[in-house]
């Protein structure tokens, strides 16, 4: 019984029908034969397969064609309807050709450099011009102006090629370093560390990775300052779990995503194999999942895409033919399985497969984006030819589990200066001093302030050449500092870096930390020469007029009121107790020397003897006593105070004259201004400028001391002015701004900081910090606050200072006159009661006689 059942089961076994696919692996890739082996049995496994896989395999050897020809032979022998492989990109082109005799289908999983689409090529491997185009929408995405390729091979070169091609050596460096062959790279790393750079590609075999970091963390450069780019597939499968917290960032791509259920179980049964074959477990059993490889996720691919292909053609194992290497006999259904396959798709292990029609090579394919974070590699975003990058930085703060508002803290920038005063000097101490105590100045401080709120570290490097930026419009490229900024070479630049729409797209400024405008420094005004009417000067025109005016009213008033009051009528005979008439001396010449005496605060012997008089005399001497008082006080100013010539006071009188000569800084936003304004003088000043370049200057400082010793105005903007004019007392700024703009401390565009150091710029500007720190450097260091305060202008004195004066004085002679009617009518009344005459006779006498102004006596009416 038991015999009939073995009979049974050869039978049936002779009859199914197998498949033999043929694979061919180096001696040392244990998992590439796995991979293979595995994915015949997954097959082999699921009894609604028709046909059975049968997979052949043999070993090739490194370089050794002949040793290589050998196993492919024997293998063809066996009749064959596919191969795979080989894994070695040596061998490759001397397999494929020998495939092509035999006309079998030949799979490749490898990266070859060398191949060039043709009819017969079936690679699984992404195409190599569309993986390099993925490093180069990656890099551009996170804006790597600059960086450094490290490469293990020159195989390596060929995949960085788009790279290569797409940076330019102006506004894109790119530095090529192979790895030390010897296996030890810390020199290496430690080079690249004092370059400066800090992005760093990699490309290297998954032998040497592990190794490469390793020693890259032990130079210290896997730091949250530094990024790596590791081009290989298969860094996931690297153990990075002791850089996951230092902050580097490492990113990646792969091809295969960890977490498809698919993947998951083809890595758990390779485990079972490579245990089954007594091959030693991988150190880190937790990460089984992660530890498919490319290379054999490609082969199972390749596994099944022929399976399926086969199966789609009908073709079984009656259809295969044992092939000898020594005839030409050849199999003949090669190349319409390979048509075939081209046309083909299928999701695999390694994603959606595609292949170019004309040149079989994979295309379309999505690779995932892998960075690393405390939380272990994660996921970040795709790229596929299509839709390029798509990634979103925002996720970061979600991959690292902590809503970190602030992605500066703990940050090492580089801030790049240059030495302009005040705003970044080198510090006057006899000690070596190293790093950033080697500086200081108000864009230093603004700097440290920043640092101190925002929490991150910097570093300050100078720009050597001085130049803040200007774009050279011929070859489109960016000098000075924005050039850096733009290389990635600095992350921030301060000094007084003016905010223009030109460098604005170039570049992003922060909010001003400094308003300005455009002003002239030029000399001091020299004094007057002296004038002989000095003495004329303490009152203006106006309080001379109607100081004279007052004189003569003043003086008519005496007279009227003189003559009016009966008190100012005297017995001219004091002997004569009776007398017959009386005389007044208030006749219109002694009232004239009575207002002058007094006003030359000489008196004369005459005295008023009426209310009214004496009321307004008083007035008179009190506006005298203000008015000599005035004139005396500010004649001492104007003695001692030098009257002082300017000889322009504005843009528009500096142009209009001819003596005096004019410039700017060559290169900068003030001489940018004239260039591209077309309103005022400004155009007229462009031309002059443009004409005599000898008055252009290379720095302020420059400007400063010439304006200082030659007779030349210099376009200087205005806080740069006030700083100069605080250490060079002859100097000062002549009329008002010709603009307004301000200073912004630049970084790349689209920078995640900007506003950060915008709010900080503000709160800093609110909290009156960057006043006190302009005052500092401004005012009290280096000199400042050498120069006397300015001299007082004396300026005449006008009515609106003694126009109260000239009031009461009205005043006081108004009520004079009044209380001369009042005394007039009161005596007219008194005398009227003792005669027979009545009142209003009596006044009307009064006034007759008034007018009768040659009569300086008066006769008697009353007893
Ligand atoms: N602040 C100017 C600039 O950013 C330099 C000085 C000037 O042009 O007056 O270019």
């Amino acid at each position: 019984m038991k015999l009939l059942f073995i009979l049974i089961c050869v039978f049936l076994l002779c009859n199914c029908e197998e498949l033999r696919i043929g694979g061919l692996f180096e001696e040392s890739n244990d998992n590439a034969r796995l991979a293979f082996q595995l994915a015949a049995d997954i097959i082999n496994e699921n009894n609604s397969n028709p046909y059975k896989l049968h997979s052949l395999w043999g070993y090739v050897h490194h370089f050794n064609t002949l040793a290589t020809s050998h196993t492919l032979c024997s293998m063809l022998e066996e009749g064959l309807v596919g191969i795979i492989g080989p894994t070695s990109p040596f061998l490759s082109p001397y397999v494929k050709s020998l495939c092509d005799i035999k006309d079998i289908p030949l799979i490749q999983v490898q990266w070859d450099f060398k191949q060039k689409g043709n009819d017969d090529l079936i690679n699984l491997y992404p195409d190599t011009s569309e993986l390099s185009r993925s490093f180069v929408d990656l890099i551009q995405n996170w804006k790597w102006n600059s960086f450094t390729i490290i490469y293990e091979n020159n195989d390596s070169l060929y995949k960085v090629k788009y790279l290569l091609e797409i940076y330019d050596q102006i506004q894109n460096t790119i530095t090529l370093r192979q790895l030390q062959s010897g296996g030890d790279h810390r020199k290496l790393f430690v080079e690249l560390k004092r370059s400066g750079d800090k992005h760093y590609v990699i490309d290297c075999s998954m032998n040497i990775l592990e190794e490469v970091l390793q020693q890259a963390q032990q130079v210290g450069i896997m730091t949250d300052e530094y990024s790596f780019f590791i081009l290989n597939l298969d860094m996931s499968t690297v153990d990075l779990t002791p850089y996951q917290y230092g902050g580097v960032t490492v990113t990646g791509i792969r091809l295969i995503n960890p977490e498809d259920s698919r993947v998951i179980e083809f890595s758990h049964r390779l485990q079972q194999l490579r245990l089954n074959n007594g091959l030693k477990q991988e150190a880190f059993n937790h990460l089984a999942a992660w530890k498919l490889q490319t290379e054999s996720a490609l082969i199972i691919d390749a596994v099944y895409l022929l399976y399926e292909t086969l199966m789609e053609l009908r073709i079984s194992g009656v259809d295969s033919v044992p092939l000898f290497c020594n005839s030409t006999d050849s199999w003949g259904k090669g190349l319409s399985v390979i048509n075939f396959i081209k046309a083909k798709t299928l999701a695999g292990l390694t994603g959606d497969i595609k292949f170019d029609i004309e040149t079989g090579v994979r295309k379309d394919f999505t690779l995932d984006i892998i960075e690393l974070t405390p939380g272990g590699l994660i996921k970040i975003g795709t790229w596929n030819s299509a839709l390029g990058v798509n990634s979103a930085h925002i996720q970061r703060k979600e991959i690292y589990g902590f809503a970190d508002t602030n992605p500066m803290r703990n940050k090492l920038f580089t801030v790049l200066t240059t030495l302009t005063e005040p705003y970044g000097m080198l510090k006057n101490v006899s000690a070596t001093l190293t790093g950033n105590d080697r500086y200081e100045g108000f864009g230093i401080d603004v700097i440290h302030e920043l640092s101190k709120k925002l929490e991150f570290r910097y570093q300050i490097i100078l720009q050597e050449d001085g130049m803040y930026g200007t774009l050279n419009a011929r070859t489109k490229t960016w000098n000075g500092m924005l050039g850096e900024i733009r290389a990635g070479r600095a992350d921030f630049a301060i000094t007084d870096l003016t905010i223009t729409s030109e460098r604005e797209s170039a570049v992003d400024f922060t909010m001003p930390f400094m308003n300005l405008g455009i002003s002239i420094l030029y000399r001091k005004p020299e004094p007057a020469p002296p004038s002989l009417f000095t003495f004329a000067y303490p009152f203006s025109g106006e309080v001379w007029i109607l100081m004279a005016a007052s004189y003569v009213l003043v003086s008519i008033s005496f007279f009227v009121m003189g003559r009016l009051c009966p008190s100012e009528w005297t017995n001219p005979y004091p002997c004569i107790e009776e007398p017959t008439f009386l005389v007044n001396q208030f006749s219109f010449r002694n009232a004239l020397w009575f207002t002058v005496g007094s006003l030359m605060q000489q008196g004369t012997e005459l005295a008023p003897l009426a209310i009214s008089t004496r009321m307004a005399s008083g007035v008179w001497y009190f506006f005298i006593l203000i008015m000599v008082s005035s004139y005396t006080a500010n004649l001492a100013a104007f003695l001692t105070v030098e009257e002082l010539v300017t000889p322009f006071e504005n843009v528009e009188e500096l142009v209009a004259q001819k003596g005096i000569k004019y410039g700017a800084k060559a290169i900068g936003a003030t001489r940018n201004f004239f260039k591209d304004s077309n309103y005022s003088v400004y155009p007229q000043i462009e031309k002059y400028l443009y004409n005599h370049p000898e008055d252009m200057m290379t720095t302020n400082d420059d400007g400063v001391r010439k304006a200082e010793l030659e007779n030349y105005a210099f376009f200087m903007e205005s806080t740069s002015i006030e700083y100069s004019i605080e250490r060079h007392c002859n100097l000062t700024q002549v009329g008002g701004a010709l603009d307004e703009k301000g200073y912004g401390i630049a970084m790349q565009k689209d920078s995640e900081y900007r506003h950060l150091l915008s709010t900080a710029i503000l709160e800093l500007q609110e909290s009156g910090k960057l006043a006190q720190l302009k005052t500092k450097w401004w005012k009290e260091k280096r000199g400042g606050g050498r120069c006397e305060k300015r001299q007082p202008v004396a300026t005449p004195l006008d009515l609106k200072n003694l126009g109260g004066v000239f009031f009461v004085l009205g005043v006081g002679a108004f009520l004079g006159i009044v209380c001369t009617f009042i005394e007039l009518s009161v005596h007219t009344f008194k005398v009227t009661k003792l005669s027979n005459n009545t009142f209003k006779r009596s006044m009307v006498d009064d006034f007759k006689f008034f007018f009768q102004f040659r009569r300086m006596t008066k006769p008697v009416k009353e007893s």
